[in-house]
Formats: structure tokens, C-alpha cells, sequence
């Protein structure tokens, strides 16, 4: 179990790591409108243990009354008719990206069904 908690928290660290790469190749700390923005997303179920889920693919909409700006959801997989004209030159890299979030989200979804498999073997055992 501790293994599977290990790897599960290695899963998130290689996210981030993802992020990160994501963002110095693409946001460079100039975040504007229309920006392809790659992120996890907390699903707000109180003590929910498999928060943040994703990584997800956003756009960014700068939101003038709150001048903040908002994020709209893609979807998980992009596809070259998601993107906009500009963007097409750097697919390959986008293509990256994508693969790998895909990649770490199953990867986190198979340890994820392993923890509650675990859990319920657990649970099996103190009831007999
Ligand atoms: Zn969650």
C-alpha cells in the first residue's frame, strides 16, 4: 500500500514537472488571452485523495471585470482542429505535451484503482 501511495505521489510530481516544462516553453511568464494553457484541476469533492486530476488542456480568457483571467476547458486529448492557425507550427511539441499528460493520467488511474482495491481487501479482512 505505502508503494502504491509512493508511486501515486511520484505520478503528481511528474505533472508538475510537466507543467512546469509547459509553461517555460509556452507561457514564459506572458500569459494572454487565447494562451493554450495545460493544468490540473481539483474536482471539489470535500477530501477527495486523487485530487488534482488531469492535466487538462484550457484556454485563457482574460475576464475584464475581474481582470483575472479564466480558464476554458478543451478536453483532455487535443487534435490539430482545436488549435488555433498560429499554433499548427508547433504540433510536434504540442503533440508532446498531450502524449504525456495522457500518459501520467493513466498512469495515475491505474495506481488510483489499485489504492481502492487495496482498501477493500483491507476492509474484507477486518470484517472476518
Ligand atoms: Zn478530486
Amino acid at each position: 500500500m505505502d508503494e502504491l501511495i509512493k508511486m501515486f505521489k511520484d505520478a503528481n510530481e511528474q505533472i508538475k514537472r510537466l507543467i512546469e516544462y509547459y509553461n517555460a516553453e509556452f507561457i514564459n511568464g506572458k500569459m494572454n488571452n487565447d494562451k493554450l494553457i495545460l493544468k490540473t484541476k481539483s474536482c471539489g469533492k470535500a477530501g477527495c485523495k486523487f485530487c488534482p486530476h488531469g492535466p487538462y488542456w484550457y484556454r485563457a480568457a482574460f475576464n475584464k471585470k475581474t481582470r483575472k483571467f479564466m480558464f476554458q476547458y478543451i478536453g483532455s486529448k487535443l487534435s490539430k482542429n482545436k488549435l488555433k492557425w498560429y499554433e499548427n507550427e508547433n504540433w510536434d511539441r504540442i503533440k508532446f505535451y498531450d502524449n504525456e499528460s495522457k500518459r501520467i493520467r493513466e498512469q495515475k488511474t491505474k495506481i488510483s484503482s489499485a489504492i481502492k482495491v487495496n482498501k477493500a481487501l483491507r476492509r474484507s479482512h477486518a470484517n472476518t
